[in-house]
């Protein structure tokens, strides 16, 4: 048996989020490998006798090794024909599918990759929180803020004076750190930043706050949540909507 692996993006949390190819993956899977914060409905497009296996991550900490997942995605591909990796978001913005797509191309088992809508700029749309904005932000980067410990790559601080919007996954541990060194590179202190808790899913929470705040006295945040800097922060003053709706958007039909 070749079977195939589906190395699929889950979106943020909001199910309606999902792609229609992310649907019609899960549809036909045999077996689905999935991440922590994978709503329950998003798993319900299964087949009855689909085997369900949970490898969640928590902010970095593995519940499940990563070697360990590349090898049970392996096994499945010679067990089933369609195996389904689910994952947040999208599977390579801090996802670590590249490194199963390696592992899978290394022993010729073919894959697809299916993007995600990344909880980088989606937690931001759903806060009323444009990353990029007509004469406020020209340019955004989204950056890890939990360096691996033996860091083969490490965040360059001084190329991000010059980024308009800075979004930071993983980063609501360090969110002091990461502040201080914002505002030893130059950045303004005065810069409002917000965290979104759990973003698009209904206890989507907005924490706002200031550069300097984050620095000397950081608010109380629980991950996971989105750590975004820019002057965008402040036009959700006018664009705010997912916490304003009565309909809460996941009974959107
Ligand atoms: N591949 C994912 C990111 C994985 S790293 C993506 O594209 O979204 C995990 C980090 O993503 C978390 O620590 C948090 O910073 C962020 N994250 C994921 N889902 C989130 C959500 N619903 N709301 C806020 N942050 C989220």
């Amino acid at each position: 048996m070749i079977g195939k692996v589906y190395i699929v993006g889950a979106g943020p949390g909001d199910p309606d989020l999902l792609t229609i190819k992310a649907v019609k993956a899960i549809k036909k899977a045999d077996v689905i490998l999935y991440d922590r914060l994978i709503n329950s409905e998003i798993l319900s497009y299964a087949k009855k006798n689909c085997e369900m296996i949970y490898v969640g991550k928590a902010d970095g900490k593995h519940t499940m090794e990563q070697d360990k997942i590349n090898a049970l995605l392996y096994f499945y591909s010679k067990k089933y024909p369609n195996v389904v990796r689910l994952k947040g978001g999208d599977p390579f913005v801090f996802g670590r599918g590249g490194e199963e797509a390696i592992y899978l191309a290394e022993r010729d088992v073919p894959f697809e990759i299916i993007p995600g809508i990344t909880s980088s700029i989606s937690a931001p749309a759903y806060s009323g929180i444009p990353v990029t904005h007509r004469g406020v932000a020209a340019s955004f980067a989204v950056i890890t803020g939990h360096e691996a410990p033996n860091k083969k790559k490490s965040v360059d601080w001084e190329s991000l004076k010059g980024i308009d919007t800075l979004v930071f996954l993983m980063g609501v541990t360090n969110r002091q750190e990461i502040a201080k060194k914002l505002i030893e590179i130059g950045r303004n202190p005065d810069e409002p930043v917000a965290f979104i808790e759990k973003g698009t899913t209904n206890e989507h929470k907005v924490i706002e706050s200031t550069l300097k705040e984050v620095s000397q006295n950081p608010p109380e945040v629980t991950p996971p949540a989105v750590f975004i800097i820019g002057e965008v922060v402040k036009l959700r003053n006018k664009i705010k909507w997912f916490e304003k709706d009565e309909i809460p958007i996941n009974y959107l039909v």
